[in-house]
């Protein structure tokens, strides 16, 4: 039996997730995709042994060139993001690397948001600077300071919004016209947003970025990355990050986290609904001192929030007073939380919640002084609680909450 292979022409955000990079399979007619796992492909012509010999459309020749299940999870995640291409990795970090290492050569700089995602920092500030390549940590939520760092050799400008762990928002399009006119290429870590809040490319970024471990893949069962940009980019991505560097993905855990980005959409809005129940009984609760998630009126930057993002998300930051006080609570945490793991990552089912004291994340990971350091505080105090909101009922979330607040 041999099908012909449905048009991709979808209108909504639900179907597209679903249906996107996928098609029944033509040999047995299958409706859920196989898994390829071979490693190689019998080819009937002659071809070469690297990939610039092998022209623009070449077949299945090895995985590390290309793969049938991480096609399909790439077409559909390039579909979900509005972009031309995509290019999936091991793990948010591979894709990272991917970006820094492909766009940014010995003598050229590079600015970088003064907070970040911990292992995106340490990766800035202590590998890039090894191969030549200087680094500027900047507070990309201040205009004035992007411009003021932006130099005629900066060639990449890499924000995230709403940043880990402090929930800041960068103003997407305002980076991109100031990189832009002056010749640098933009990357953005969504991994918080999800590709159903915000789509950066649309507001001008170069190459989009996710951790598929956290929302996209959605079941904490499976590690990957993705990067999301034009056909031209990403194929000389796939050439430079995938085949030399070879941080490719398993065909299995690109089959997992597809499966998980098929219900994406309907997840995103079970997260955001729950995180503004939590975040409403965080913002009352006597003992917590701030919340920070954007779909609450008293985050600073709610205004940009409702303007950048379609969702909020299921991230909420909160504090609760003394470091001392805060560690006090993880600890009660680790013991008597009975629905919430104690745990990092995010973008799971099932709620993690995770203490992050600011003097040791200063230590290893932003090392912030002066003024950066006064606007981390403004954010996020001596401590601040990362709960990522899973898909239980917000009833059990918080008499959890409540339990270890006392
Ligand atoms: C988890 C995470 C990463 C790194 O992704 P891995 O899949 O763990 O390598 C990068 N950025 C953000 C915002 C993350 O949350």
């Amino acid at each position: 039996m041999v099908m012909a292979k449905r048009s991709a022409n979808y209108i909504g955000t639900r179907t597209t997730a679903i249906h996107a990079g996928e098609a029944p399979d033509p040999g047995t007619g299958a409706s859920a995709p196989n898994i390829v796992m071979s490693s190689t492909y019998v080819v009937d012509e002659p071809l070469g042994f690297s990939v610039h010999d092998v022209g623009e459309e070449p077949p299945y020749i090895y995985s590390r060139w290309s793969n049938p299940t991480i096609d399909a999870l790439q077409s559909k995640l390039a579909a979900l993001e509005g972009t031309e291409a995509c290019l999936c990795l091991a793990s948010g970090m591979a894709a990272a690397s991917a970006i820094f290492l492909s766009n940014l050569s010995a003598g050229e700089h590079a600015i970088v948001s003064d907070v970040s995602y911990a292992g995106v920092a340490e990766l800035a500030r202590d590998t890039l600077p090894r191969f030549g390549i200087e680094v500027s940590l900047v507070d990309v939520n201040d205009q004035a300071a992007v411009a003021a760092a932006i130099r005629p050799d900066t060639k990449l400008v890499h924000i995230e919004t709403p940043v880990n762990p402090i929930m800041r928002l960068t103003d997407i399009a305002a980076v991109c016209e100031l990189a832009h006119s002056a010749g640098a290429k933009v990357s953005c870590d969504s991994t918080f947003a999800s590709p159903i809040a915000t789509r950066p490319a649309a507001l001008g970024v170069d190459y989009v970025m996710h951790s598929t471990t956290k929302y996209i893949g959605g079941h904490g069962d499976a590690l990957g990355g993705a990067v999301c940009g034009a056909s031209e980019a990403i194929a000389a991505l796939n050439v430079e990050a995938a085949i030399h560097h070879g941080g490719i993905i398993s065909p299995f855990n690109a089959w997992l986290i597809a499966r998980g980005a098929a219900t994406l959409p309907l997840r995103m809005k079970a997260h955001e609904e729950t995180a503004l129940a939590v975040a409403a009984f965080l913002e009352s609760h006597p003992k917590v001192t701030k919340v920070l998630y954007p779909g609450l009126r008293s985050h600073p930057q709610h205004d940009l929030a409702a303007r950048q993002m379609d969702n909020f998300s299921g991230m909420i930051a909160f504090q609760v007073g003394s470091a001392a006080e805060g560690e006090a609570i993880a600890g009660r945490m680790m013991s008597d939380l009975e629905v919430i793991h104690y745990a990092v990552s995010l973008g799971h089912h099932r709620s993690l919640v995770y203490w992050m004291p600011t003097d040791a994340l200063m230590e290893t990971s932003f090392k912030l002084e002066g003024a950066q350091l006064e606007s981390y505080r403004a954010y996020a105090g001596d401590g601040i609680f990362r709960l990522s909101v899973g898909l239980e009922d917000a009833v059990d979330l918080v008499r959890d909450l409540d339990r270890v607040l006392e």
